[in-house]
């Protein structure tokens, strides 16, 4: 949420410009983490109803 106010190392150009390839592999790295900060709860859930679902189902087959 804050990189756009970061400078690059490289450039000296607000990151969030992307003037440069490192600006933009920041920007890009930034991002994703953003996205998979947002993601994790639901993620989370999703992986525990799928292991629950999984474990649940090999009960089933070996009894
Ligand atoms: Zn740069």
């Amino acid at each position: 949420m804050t990189y756009d106010r970061l400078v690059c190392a490289n450039c000296a150009a607000p990151v969030s410009e992307g003037r440069c390839p490192v600006c933009r592999a920041n920007r890009e790295r930034m991002q994703q983490e953003n996205f998979f900060a947002g993601l994790t709860p639901t993620t989370l859930i999703v992986l525990l109803a799928v292991l629950v679902a999984a474990v649940a189902l090999l009960a089933h087959q070996t009894v």
